[in-house]
């Protein structure tokens, strides 16, 4: 079997995981790469979470190989990896003080004093939290606790740490904040983080790449800009922003080609009446507005297109005071967007029903 890489930190070759009837892993290749920060990404039961319990060793395989740094690791016990884990729910010792919660690992490794004291000191130095030594976890906030949790896990100095839904217990506002103390963090300690979400902006915030995870499968790996503006399937331009497809069979006299394309909504040009239309390397689209709504910053376009089917069309710079905007409905327009911004989508699902108007 190929062998993964030194420089790969996590490699998975052919994994599969089946709970009684329930394919909850079915067949999952990926590399990530030393020092990377990368997301699993995915919806509730898309076998996301199996696969980092596997990488840590708390399941097994039904099927493929785990390799840590190159190393088989597939029949390894959890303590025999070179991995430490966040649980969602921190798990901190609620008797211990902060110290000796992140001295813990240290202590079971016999990890002499001076030593012990100094490594934790530098943990939760990295996490921002010197001066908490003597607390207790009741007596810090949420946030606080999800960075005790995370020194917990680097004090081991682990090649990898593997996440779980590290900000899920914590409120939007507190989250948005850790999403960036997160990335800072990680870039510090310069080790390799593996994250499971089921937030696409989270995913995107934070992560060098992502990996869209579908049905026990990834549908496809890549950089957020790539995952957000090339969605390769019809699934992930849906799950990740808003799924927005105009297909060449229903449409080419407007593309001139055929398949399946994903336009994403802040790239289209809603032109009213006269306006100047497509320009060069431009397509152009008439149709009769369905919707309009007024969304603070932006308008929200839903556009019947004459070759049939929808597109959705977000507008920043719109010609038009707020108050007539909502007048729109029913009008006839043109939507217009350069070539460089569609994208083929490899499975082709019903023609140009973006999925949130068909919802609507
Ligand atoms: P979530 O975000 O909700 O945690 P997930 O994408 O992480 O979802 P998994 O937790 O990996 O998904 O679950 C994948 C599938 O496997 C689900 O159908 C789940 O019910 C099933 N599953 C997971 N663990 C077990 C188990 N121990 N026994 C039986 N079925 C399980």
């Amino acid at each position: 079997m190929f062998s993964a890489m030194p420089d790969q930190a996590v490699s998975l070759r052919g994994l599969r995981k089946t709970f009684g009837s329930v394919e909850a892993v079915a067949g999952v290749d990926l590399d990530v790469a030393d020092g990377e920060f990368f997301a699993m990404l995915g919806p509730s039961g898309s076998g996301k979470t199996t696969v980092l319990r596997m990488i840590a060793g708390f399941e097994s395989p039904t099927e493929g190989v785990v390799e840590l740094a190159g190393r088989d690791v597939t029949r390894l016990a959890p303590f025999e990896r070179d991995v430490n884990t966040v649980f969602q729910d921190y798990a901190l010792f609620p008797h211990m003080t902060v110290l000796q919660n992140v001295e813990y690992g240290l202590r079971v490794k016999r990890v002499a004093k001076a030593e012990r004291r100094e490594r934790a000191h530098d943990a939760l130095r990295s996490v921002r939290l010197d001066g908490f030594d003597a607390r207790r976890p009741a007596q810090l906030s949420g946030g606080q606790r999800q960075r005790v949790a995370l020194a917990r896990a680097l004090v081991n100095r682990p090649r990898v740490l593997l996440l779980d839904e590290p900000l899920g217990a914590l409120d939007l506002k507190l989250r948005e904040e850790m999403q960036v103390e997160l990335k800072a963090i990680q870039r510090e300690v310069g080790i390799t983080f593996l994250f499971v979400t089921h937030d696409q902006e989270e995913a995107l915030t934070m992560s060098d790449r992502v990996a869209v995870f579908n049905h026990g499968r990834i549908e496809q790996v890549g950089t957020p800009a790539e995952i957000y503006e090339r969605p390769a399937t019809s699934f992930v331009a849906g799950f990740v922003g808003t799924s927005n497809l105009i297909s060449g069979y229903a449409a080419p006299a407007v593309l001139g080609k055929e398949g399946t394309f994903s336009v994403r909504p802040e790239k289209l040009r809603v032109v009213l009446g006269d306006g100047e239309g497509a320009g060069p390397d431009e397509h152009e689209a008439a149709g009769t507005v369905s919707e309009v709504v007024y969304a603070g910053p932006a308008t929200r376009f839903v556009v019947d297109l004459d070759a049939g089917g929808r597109l959705i069309a977000l507008q920043q710079n719109l010609q038009v005071s707020s108050m007539d905007v909502l007048g729109l409905r029913g009008s006839r327009v043109r939507l217009v967007w350069h070539r460089r911004h569609e994208f083929a989508i490899a499975d082709a699902p019903a023609p140009g029903i973006p999925r949130e108007a068909a919802h609507s």
